[in-house]
């Protein structure tokens, strides 16, 4: 590729509205653009979809290594099957419903076990077809509450689902091991460091989960490992298993909480300042320690809040002039379903007349602590939380070895045994080595691929850029030419490396600009572009290049003939 016929799209600046660091640099770069002003819709530029579709080939050609047969569902689905399986009811917002001109319903799949269910139930009937595993690598669609961080948490995102069948659990078992196993070979392969952890079934039961999760210090998600065991489980799940700890009872009712640590947080709220003519009401909730707590204030009246100020932990929040729904979940993290905002001094502020305040989580006066499954009880006019975090850095492992250590990561992966749930709804059966009808056991495999672009960043770059790792970068050499313009040796030196790295199967891009040097250096620095060769006159009278790997400071000059060996 030559620049000059290639949308380099990067910026200089930082754009304002991207707070997590791969957002920044996925704009910045040149890889993705949002579209209007539209939440979590992203459009992918030629730079951003390169990278999209290595990790797609690398999960495509894992999938197929463990026997898993591609396919294509439709992304629009009727609200039939939806009904069939008892999710158009449970499955909530984030489904995004539509009609068609006949006023049937439809929803945009954000996954698809319903519709491969009604394959299945129609064209495998015997036990002799199974086990039997298909994917896909299709667009998915959730209306997130809060899309955010780009393509972290889109609305619209690429997905690889994949969903096996089989006669009896052992034969899932034997498939979920080998999908364990393909999924762990395509983080080894992307170069990511990660952690499998237990996940919890949750609501949809079934005996085993894993999600796979890219550890990095702005992941969305908690993780636990122990210090002694192989033991790693997600938050979540590690609670459900945690031996008691003695720790303060997360209160029920919390008008007034009454602890012993009650004086540290009134001290704390003395310093709020709201302004005049506010009916304000502080409702206090206490955090685990003393350095951590967590305070909820519940605005009432005319939901006009200009400051708040406090000495401790800075609950500063930008002066407000409204708060509705959406400034809330904005500034405070409310939300169903997901973590509230990673480590901002900003207490959680209710409207109390909001309508949709119902099990959200709250409370970031600590990175990784939070309040889950808060309630706005109106009437009442009481806060509850249901669940405080019930399980800290250094409290024994559920297994009983070890300590555990509490990381952050970025769920890339989430592995499932669903056991009959949609077979037995949908009724998916087949018949079995004994004549009889069997319902079908079944497990579903996600990958996040659009989110492992993102999540990969994160834990690779620098001040000036991304760092790819080789097998996913967008070009794997940079040619940048000297005084181009000038020097005819050099430009044909340069055409002649492109010549030669082409017919190699190197993915090149020449940097054919009539540009300053340091522009051209600071474009395939921010892209990441993992070798640079750069070619001059000084280089061309000594039979070198001048060589330097993304990750190194140091340049080194290369013989010409040994340009591949540096490379490959
Ligand atoms: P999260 O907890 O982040 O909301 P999830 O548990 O809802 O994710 P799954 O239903 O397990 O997601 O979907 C499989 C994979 O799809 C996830 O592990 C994640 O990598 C990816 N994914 C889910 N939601 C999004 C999204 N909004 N944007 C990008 N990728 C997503
Ligand atoms: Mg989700
Ligand atoms: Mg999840
Ligand atoms: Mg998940």
């Amino acid at each position: 590729m030559r620049t000059t016929n290639y949308l380099v799209a990067t910026l200089r600046e930082t754009p304002s509205d991207a707070e997590l660091i791969s957002h920044q640099l996925m704009l910045r770069a040149g890889l993705i653009r949002k579209l209007a002003s539209s939440a979590g819709l992203y459009s992918w530029l030629p730079t951003g979809l390169k990278v999209l579709r290595k990790v797609e080939a690398i999960v495509r050609d894992e999938m197929n290594k463990v026997g898993a047969q591609e396919m294509l569902m439709p992304m629009v689905q009727p609200a039939d099957l939806w009904e069939e399986s008892g999710r158009w009811q449970e499955y909530g917002d984030e489904l995004l419903r539509l009609q068609d001109r006949h006023n049937r319903e439809f929803c945009l799949g954000p996954t698809h076990e319903e519709v491969i269910t009604a394959i299945i139930r129609d064209d495998v009937r015997s036990y002799k077809q199974l086990p039997c595993s298909f994917y896909q690598i299709q667009t998915k669609f959730r209306d997130e509450r809060r899309p955010r961080f780009g393509v972290m948490r889109a609305r619209e995102f690429l997905m690889k689902d994949a969903y096996s069948f089989h006669v009896d659990s052992d034969s899932l078992n034997e498939t979920y091991e080998k999908m364990y196993q393909a999924y762990c070979n395509i983080f080894d392969r992307l170069g990511l460091t990660y952690r499998a952890v237990i996940a919890d079934t949750g609501s949809i039961g079934g005996s085993a989960s894993h999600e796979f999760h890219v550890l990095a210090d702005s992941g969305e998600d908690a993780i636990a490992f122990s210090d002694g065991s192989d033991y790693a489980a997600n938050v979540e799940k590690a609670e459900t298993l945690a031996p008691q700890q003695s720790r303060p009872e997360a209160s029920k009712s919390l008008e007034k909480v009454e602890t012993p640590k009650m004086k540290s947080i009134e001290q704390l709220t003395k310093h709020l300042e709201v302004s005049a003519n506010q009916t304000l009401k502080t409702l206090l909730v206490e955090g685990v320690t003393e350095e951590h707590p967590v305070v909820a204030l519940c605005l009432r009246g005319d939901h006009e809040l200009n400051t708040i100020k406090a000495e401790k932990h800075a609950l500063v929040a930008a002066p407000l002039t409204m708060i509705n729904d959406d400034k809330i979940s904005q500034i405070a993290g409310c939300n169903s379903g997901s973590v509230g905002p990673v480590g901002l001094d900003i207490p959680v502020l209710v409207d109390r007349d909001a309508s949709v305040m119902a099990d959200f989580i709250c409370g970031a006066n600590e990175t990784d602590y939070h309040f889950t499954g808060a309630n706005w009880d109106r009437d009442a006019n009481l806060m509850e939380v249901i669940d405080l975090r019930n399980i800290v850095e250094g409290d024994a492992s559920p297994d009983g070895k070890g300590k555990l250590t509490i990381k952050r990561g970025i769920e890339v992966g989430h592995i499932f045994q669903l056991g009959s749930k949609y077979s037995e709804s949908m009724g998916a059966n087949v018949l079995n080595e004994s004549g009889k009808a069997a319902t079908l056991e079944m497990g579903c495999y996600g990958i996040g691929i659009s989110r492992i672009v993102a999540a990969a960043i994160e834990q690779n770059h620098d001040d000036y850029g991304i760092i790819w790792p080789q097998a996913i970068a967008p070009f794997t050499v940079a040619i940048v030419p000297m005084n181009m313009k000038r020097s005819h040796r050099v430009k044909e030196a340069a055409e002649q490396l492109y010549q030669q790295l082409q017919e190699n199967g190197v993915e090149v891009i020449l940097d054919d600009r009539k540009e300053r040097p340091g522009v051209m250096f600071a474009d395939m620095e921010l892209m990441g572009v993992p070798h640079r060769i750069v070619i001059s006159d000084k280089g061309i009278d000594a039979g070198t290049y001048e060589y330097k790997h993304r990750r190194d400071n140091e340049k080194v000059d290369i013989e010409q003939q040994n340009v591949l060996n540096f490379i490959m």
